[in-house]
């Protein structure tokens, strides 16, 4: 804490506090998110995985990351200040008022070059709601807490725990499919929908409802007086298979938001968009030119190239099923997450706010998922959820 005075706290972690911060070297302000480390070792290597993963990321639409430290058995991560609040907060004081269409695509663009980025390094931020977004006073919003996040081994790969916001949470999780970037594109897609209509897309008074709706994919349509190319991009990012879903490139570059950017946005943001779309070019042009190499030397000596990969799919389950069998532990990057090898040992709910009596472990077999779901408030669904397979 050397170098820092404390102003104020602003905002009750999943894992600890944020704090408003004076950093005294260089006169500015601060936030320091402070997590309580845990004892095990691999769980401490998953809190650390935040401080990593935000330091990697580097970008104007991204909270940027100062420096990070242990002490006290707390990490800290000092990052910059969004001094505009978050897009709930924006979205309540509308009282109803809706944005115009123009507002909504300027952040909503912002939102998509900040996941661009992250989704180019593997990284998956697998937390995306109004909460996470964060303006500045100017107008600039930047994606925060990389509490969730996860970094893939390869732009193939997928990831099987599951950590998410459950009015957030695409239906390939509820259905006990892995996750991967289209799982972002989802939530992202709710945020967008709830900024055309300050409400959530998947609004229900219990969590089997509130499930089968996000499986359903079914949701009211935008207001009318919204463009028809935005209510097509709605509906492609609520796809309910994820290939189907539009990556975060496609949604910039191609079709009818790529029009929309061309005749609102200012014109370094159509510049950025065309820098990365021509380093996306480049990079498929070298797959697939190794890939030829590969061919050609496989043929030369005679044995088969590579295999198209597969994703093993779990046999089909309904959701219910799923729900039946799942064991779920409420905000818990603090327990180890090492993907296949999860060994839950009991299960937890956990409340925003309830300072003292956060954690409440139950050291029998896990419940089912639906169970634990079931005795919980649904509003807890607004809450970030880690959930193990069994
Ligand atoms: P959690 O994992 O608990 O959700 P967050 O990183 O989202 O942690 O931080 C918790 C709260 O602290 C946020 O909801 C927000 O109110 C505040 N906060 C966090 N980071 C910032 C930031 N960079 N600028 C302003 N407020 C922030
Ligand atoms: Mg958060």
């Amino acid at each position: 804490m050397e170098g820092y005075t404390v102003l104020r706290v602003i905002g009750e972690g999943t894992f600890g506090r944020a704090l408003l911060v004076h950093h005294e070297r260089s006169g500015q302000d601060y936030v320091m998110k402070e997590i309580r480390l845990p004892k095990s070792a691999g769980a401490i290597q998953n809190c650390r995985q935040e401080a990593v993963l935000l330091a990697k990321m580097k970008h104007p639409n991204i909270v940027a990351f100062l420096e990070s430290f242990e002490a006290d058995g707390h990490l800290h991560i000092v990052m910059e200040y969004c001094d505009g609040g978050d897009l709930l907060q924006t979205v309540k004081r509308q009282r109803g008022k809706l944005f115009p269409e123009e507002k909504i695509l300027h952040w909503f663009v912002q939102m998509c070059l900040a996941v661009q980025h992250i989704h180019d390094q593997l990284v998956l931020h697998r937390d995306i709601k109004s909460k996470n977004i964060f303006l500045t006073q100017s107008g600039t919003v930047k994606l925060g807490d990389f509490g969730s996040a996860r970094l893939l081994r390869s732009s193939m790969a997928y990831a099987r725990t599951y950590v998410g916001t459950p009015y957030y949470v695409p239906p390939e999780i509820w259905e006990n499919l892995p996750y991967n970037n289209k799982s972002d594109i989802w939530s992202l897609g709710c945020v967008l929908y709830e900024l055309c209509t300050l409400k959530h897309p998947f609004q229900a008074n219990g969590w089997k409802n509130l499930i089968l709706k996000i499986c359903q994919g079914s949701y009211s349509p935008l207001p009318t007086q919204y463009s028809y190319e935005l209510h097509y991009l709605m509906k492609q990012m609520f796809k309910r298979s994820p290939k189907h879903r539009p990556s975060v490139t496609t949604i910039l570059t191609r079709g009818h938001l790529a029009k929309l950017i061309r005749r609102c946005m200012p014109a370094e943001i159509t510049v950025e968009i065309e820098q990365q779309v021509k380093k996306e070019f480049r990079g498929q042009k070298d797959k697939i030119q190794v890939k030829k190499d590969r061919e050609t030397s496989a043929k030369d000596k005679n044995v088969p190239g590579p295999r198209k990969q597969h994703w093993d799919r779990e046999p089909p389950s309904t959701v219910l099923n799923v729900l039946q069998n799942a064991s779920l532990l409420a905000s818990s990057t603090a327990e180890e997450e090492e993907d296949s090898e999860e060994t839950p040992t009991g299960s937890c709910i956990r409340k925003y706010g309830e300072e003292k009596a956060r954690r409440r472990w139950v050291r029998k077999p896990p419940e089912t998922l639906l169970n634990i779901l079931e005795n919980a408030d649904i509003s807890l669904a607004f809450q970030t959820y880690t959930v193990y397979k069994p």
